[in-house]
C-alpha cells in the first residue's frame, strides 16, 4: 500500500478515511478523485490539503481515460472506492444517477485496475506493479434488505436490496465479486452499518437533527420513528477498512458494525436531550416508500478473523459528534445556505 487512489474522498466517510490513513501510515501517498457533487466538500479536507503525501483531483470515476491516467502517473497499487450517490431519499426521486455512478463507476475503476493487474501477470520483471492492484469496495448493510424483529445480517445473507440506492450498491458488489472470480483480481468488499461523526452532509439523520434542533426547527421523523439501524462512529469504519486492506483475504466480504441497534426516534430524543431542547420539536412525517424496518450486523467475521473492534461507545461518540457540529457552525452554514435549502424544502415542505 504505497500509492492509494481514494475515490469520493471529499464526502463524509472518504474525507475521514484520508485523514485516518495519512495519520496511521507514514509510507503511503493518496490521490483523492472526487467529482465534487453536492455531497463533496473540500472544506472537509482543509487540514491535509498541504500535506505532500496528498493530492486532490476533481473528476468522475466513470471517466476511463482520467482514471487510467491517474493509475499511470501515480503508480496506483490500491483503490478504496467510496465514490457514490449515497442518499436513499434522492435515489427514489432520481434513480438513474445512482445506477451510472454506483455501478458503471465501479466497473470503470475495476477495468482500469484490471489492466494494471494484467501487466503484473504478463510481465514478472515489472517491479513497479509486482503486487498488482488491491481493490476495496466500500459497501453497505442495506444490500441485505430488511430484517424482522430478530436475526442479524451475516456475509452469507442473500442480497435483497429494497431501494434504488441499495440495489445499485448490491449490483456494484456483484461486479466486484465477478472481477475476482473471473480475473483473479485481489478484491475485498466491506459492508458497514450506518455511520455518524464529523463532516456528514446534513441530509442524513444525525447531522440533520442536530442542525435543526440547535435552530429550534422542526425535527422531521419518518413514520413512527421505530426504524432500527446499527450505528458506528466513522473513525471505527475507517479503522475497519484499514484492517481489511492490511489483513483481508482476497475475494472476501467483511461486515462492519458496532452491535449498537437504535430506533431513529431514540436518536432524535438523545439529541434533543443533549442539546437541552424540548420533544415538541419532533414532527412525524409521511414514511419513506419501501423504508426498511430493521438492520443489524453480525460482525463476528471481521472481529474474530481480522481482530478488528470498534473503539467508540455510542454515548461517547454521540457526545463528541454533537459537540463537533456545535464547534463547526461555519462548516454547516456553508452547506445549508446553498442548493441544500431547495432540497430541504422539497423534502419536508409538509412537515
Ligand atoms: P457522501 O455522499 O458523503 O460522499 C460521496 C462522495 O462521492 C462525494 O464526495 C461525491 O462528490 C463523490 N462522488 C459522487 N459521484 C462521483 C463520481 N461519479 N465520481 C467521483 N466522485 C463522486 O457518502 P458517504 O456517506 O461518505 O459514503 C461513502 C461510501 O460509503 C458510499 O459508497 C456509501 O455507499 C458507503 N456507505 C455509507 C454509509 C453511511 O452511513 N454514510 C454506510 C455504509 C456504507
Amino acid at each position: 500500500m504505497k500509492n492509494v487512489l481514494v475515490t469520493g474522498g471529499a464526502g463524509f466517510i472518504g474525507s475521514n478515511f484520508i485523514k485516518y490513513l495519512l495519520n496511521i501510515n507514514n509510507d503511503c501517498s493518496i490521490v483523492n478523485l472526487d467529482l465534487l457533487t453536492y455531497a463533496g466538500n473540500l472544506n472537509n479536507l482543509r487540514d491535509v490539503e498541504d500535506n505532500p503525501r496528498y493530492i486532490f483531483v476533481k473528476g468522475d470515476i466513470r471517466d476511463h481515460e482520467l482514471v487510467n491516467e491517474l493509475f499511470t502517473k501515480h503508480k496506483i497499487d490500491t483503490v478504496v472506492n467510496f465514490a457514490a450517490e449515497s442518499h436513499v431519499d434522492r435515489s427514489i426521486t432520481e434513480p438513474e444517477i445512482f445506477l451510472t455512478t454506483n455501478i458503471i463507476g465501479t466497473q470503470t475503476l475495476l477495468d482500469v485496475a484490471k489492466s494494471y493487474w494484467k501487466i503484473h501477470l504478463n510481465d514478472k520483471y515489472d517491479r513497479e506493479y509486482r503486487f498488482g492492484v488491491k481493490f476495496l469496495q466500500v459497501s453497505t448493510d442495506e444490500v441485505y434488505g430488511a430484517l424482522g424483529k430478530t436475526g442479524m445480517f451475516t456475509e452469507t445473507t442473500p442480497l435483497a436490496p429494497n431501494s434504488p440506492y441499495s440495489a445499485s450498491k448490491a449490483s456494484a458488489d456483484m461486479i466486484v465479486r465477478a472481477y475476482h472470480e473471473t480475473f483473479g483480481m485481489p478484491v475485498n468488499i466491506t459492508r458497514c452499518s450506518n455511520n455518524y461523526g464529523p463532516y456528514q452532509f446534513p441530509e442524513k439523520l444525525i447531522p440533520l437533527m442536530i442542525n435543526n434542533c440547535k435552530q429550534d426547527k422542526k425535527l422531521p421523523v419518518y413514520g413512527d420513528g421505530m426504524q432500527i439501524r446499527d450505528w458506528l462512529h466513522v473513525s471505527d469504519h475507517c479503522s475497519a477498512i484499514y484492517t481489511v486492506l492490511c489483513k483481508g483475504k482476497n475475494g472476501e466480504i467483511y461486515n462492519v458494525g458496532g452491535n449498537n441497534e437504535k430506533a431513529n426516534i431514540e436518536i432524535v430524543k438523545l439529541i434533543i436531550d443533549t442539546i437541552g431542547k424540548q420533544e415538541n420539536l419532533i414532527s412525524y412525517v409521511k414514511d419513506r416508500p419501501g423504508h426498511d424496518r430493521r438492520y443489524a450486523i453480525d460482525n463476528t467475521k471481521i472481529t474474530t478473523q481480522l481482530g478488528w473492534k470498534p473503539a467508540y461507545s455510542f454515548e461517547q461518540g454521540m457526545k463528541e459528534t454533537i459537540q463537533w457540529y456545535s464547534e463547526h457552525a461555519n462548516w454547516m452554514e456553508h452547506i445549508t445556505s446553498g442548493a441544500y435549502l431547495n432540497y430541504y424544502e422539497n423534502m419536508y415542505e409538509d412537515s
